[in-house]
């Protein structure tokens, strides 16, 4: 038994196991030998079923949830024998992605006071190192400098008068008065200009400091709410290091041993917004922020399908069948998502499962899918097929930048790249994007499209867009890009399966799968055309997501910085009216606004408890 084959054997096993019992009602359809050949709706709805269960928890790159799909992917490519492209003889292409810094246990912060008695207190409890914090370990003197600000403009400086050269530097978290509107510091453009982390460690490195705590300041920070710690952080570019301190706590003990009075002080500074700064004798403070670059291990999953080869009979009996052929026709959709939402969230919804079933479980589906049928006319074939999921594409297309940086197929053979990400919603017409990059694809699209989908289709002829066929595009390859647009569940929690137009779905599926066979049995290779503009044409945005209830639409979420916020619009808001034109259903929703040009003014008419409100919006664009 080769190497090879036994990965896939075990890896086969071993995904098998888990995709089984637990998850029995998101389980993907049955081995292929038992399948339609084609591609067909239950299958499909299967597999987005499958792919965006709450068990998958949204696919976050580089979580559990993710690789679960990859496993549930690699499974399938084992059963259709595709070929294994991955490492070791396995289908997973791995890498990682920076996840920014993790703080280890040996961070540390105690007072040294002038008899050598150590005070120390409690990482995570009663101090973080924050964001903008390098790794170091510092132990120095003691300067205290007011709030840590410096601002000309207003004449106010918390560093003149000291010398904080080789110093750990304590400051106070806030501005001098902050929040009384007789100081300068209360305008928010001067909070945001001074009062920040980053500008008070940006100060404390100017000063020549090495290191900066920041202390909950005992006027702002008197109840267990508002003494907040951030999230611990750090990077590798933070040039000091730089930790937040709890008042209640390790404040008001850091201030009696340094002997500082802090929130006398702090009333002193305050009452006059006049700095009272100073070095302090005899005491040290040791700073030890302990960070180590975090990545995530993510995974491509890439299978290869070969031609079969013709097989002539003579006299003599069967002839070795041709060599394999290089040419390849990749077919790729990313199977990540935005897991609960710690980015690319538009739903304000941190900590919800976001399954992601048209992005991109439908993508995915459709090109496993694809794979099958294909599978099922390899005898028909005259170039291979790659399979490609994606992961990453959610934090910027890195899987496929991965791929195309470390080709598992010669680029120079790759003779195009197919994509889908989002077509599960087909509505009144299907967009394909990339239909510039190559001469044939307006002729092949049309011509495919009149015989087999019969529904309009718009085309893009761009090859840049925000996903994965953008990749390729920009090493020379002719891409297209399958798309059946925007809607207000897209990156919130609220895109799962029952949204899905699963007709549709089979429909664009099937037409990208003949427009897949048409490339891998094409006789001229699809030369390749520069087209960068019109990939991806932007539409109207609201930022208003629709529960479609029986009396009509409902709001059921609104974006934080959309122009439906700015307008007025809240949750719970029944849409009645736009531009006096009534909304008996969210059809009727979906309609007017997918209409809408980005600018629009629009007359929205709510009721909210039991009135009627008139708001005017200004439609942004997606
Ligand atoms: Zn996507
Ligand atoms: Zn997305």
């Amino acid at each position: 038994m080769s190497p090879a084959l036994r990965a896939a054997l075990l890896l086969a096993v071993a995904a098998v196991a888990t995709t089984g019992a637990p998850v029995a009602r998101a389980a993907p359809p049955a081995p292929p030998e038992e399948r339609n050949p084609d591609v067909t709706k239950a299958e499909l709805v299967a597999w987005v079923k499958a792919l965006s269960d709450d068990s998958m928890e949204g696919r976050e790159s580089g979580e559990a949830g993710c690789d679960k799909a990859s496993q549930m992917i690699a499974a399938e490519f084992t059963r259709l024998g595709l070929r294994p492209m991955g490492d070791g003889g396995t289908y997973f292409q791995q890498f990682t992605i920076p996840r920014g810094m993790k703080v280890l246990k040996e961070t540390s912060l105690s007072a040294v006071a002038a008899d050598g008695k150590e005070t120390s207190f409690k990482l995570g409890e009663e101090f973080v190192p924050v964001d903008v914090s390098g790794p170091g370990d510092v132990t120095a003197e003691v300067v205290f400098a007011g709030y840590g600000v410096k601002a000309p403009e207003l004449g106010y400086d918390d560093y003149a008068g000291v010398d904080a050269k080789g110093k750990v530097v304590v400051v106070l978290r806030h501005a001098p008065a902050h929040t009384s509107k007789d100081s300068p510091f209360s305008a928010s453009a001067n909070m945001a200009k001074h009062a920040t982390f980053q500008a008070k460690a940006d100060r404390a490195v100017e000063a020549g400091a090495v290191a900066l705590l920041i202390v909950n300041d005992p006027a702002t920070c008197s109840t267990k709410e508002k003494d907040d710690l951030k999230a611990p952080g750090g990077g590798a570019t933070g040039k000091l290091p730089v930790v937040q301190v709890t008042w209640r706590g390790a404040g008001k003990r850091l201030s009696d041993v340094l002997g500082l009075g802090l929130a006398k002080r702090q009333a002193q500074i305050d009452g006059k917004v006049a700095p009272k700064s100073e070095a302090l004798v005899g005491v040290r403070l040791h700073v030890k922020c302990a960070l180590e670059a975090d990545v995530r291990r993510v995974r491509n999953v890439a299978g290869l399908l070969v031609p079969l080869a013709p097989v002539a009979v003579t006299g003599e009996g069967p002839v070795a069948p041709s060599a394999e052929p290089k040419e390849t026709v990749v077919v790729g959709a990313h199977y990540d998502h935005v897991g609960r939402g710690r980015f690319g969230s538009l739903a304000n919804a941190e900590g919800k499962i976001h399954n992601g079933a048209d992005d991109n479980a439908s993508g995915t589906s459709a090109m496993i899918e694809i794979a099958g049928a294909l599978v099922q006319r390899r005898g028909e074939l005259s170039r291979r097929v790659l399979f490609l999921a994606f992961s990453g594409e959610e934090l910027g297309l890195l899987g496929s930048k991965r791929y195309v940086e470390n080709p598992l197929v010669p680029l120079a053979d790759t003779v195009a790249m197919l994509n889908l990400d989002m077509v599960g919603r087909l509505d009144e017409r299907l967009y394909v994007g990339g239909t510039g990059t190559s001469p044939i694809w307006p002729e092949t699209i049309e011509r495919i499209g009149k015989e087999s989908f019969r529904t309009p289709i718009q085309m893009w002829p761009g090859g840049k867009a925000p996903s994965d066929h953008e990749s390729f595009y920009a090493r020379d390859i002719p891409v297209l890009f399958f798309f059946t647009g925007l809607h207000g569940d897209y990156h919130r929690p609220s895109d799962d399966w029952n949204t899905l137009n699963a007709d549709g779905h089979l429909r664009v599926a099937r037409f990208a799968s003949l427009v897949a066979l048409d490339a891998a049995t094409r006789k001229e290779r699809p030369p390749f055309t520069k087209c960068d503009a019109g990939g991806f044409e932007v539409g109207p945005y609201l930022g208003v997501g629709v529960d479609p209830r029986a009396d009509g639409p409902y709001v059921a979420h609104v974006d934080d910085k959309g122009p439906g916020k700015r307008a007025g619009v809240k949750e719970g808001d029944r849409l009645i009216a736009w531009n006096g034109a009534p909304l008996p259903d969210s059809n009727a929703w979906n309609d007017l606004l997918s209409k809408a040009k980005p600018g629009d003014k629009v007359e929205l008419t709510v009721e909210r408890k039991a009135k009627k409100l008139k708001l005017t919006v200004t439609l942004g664009s997606t």
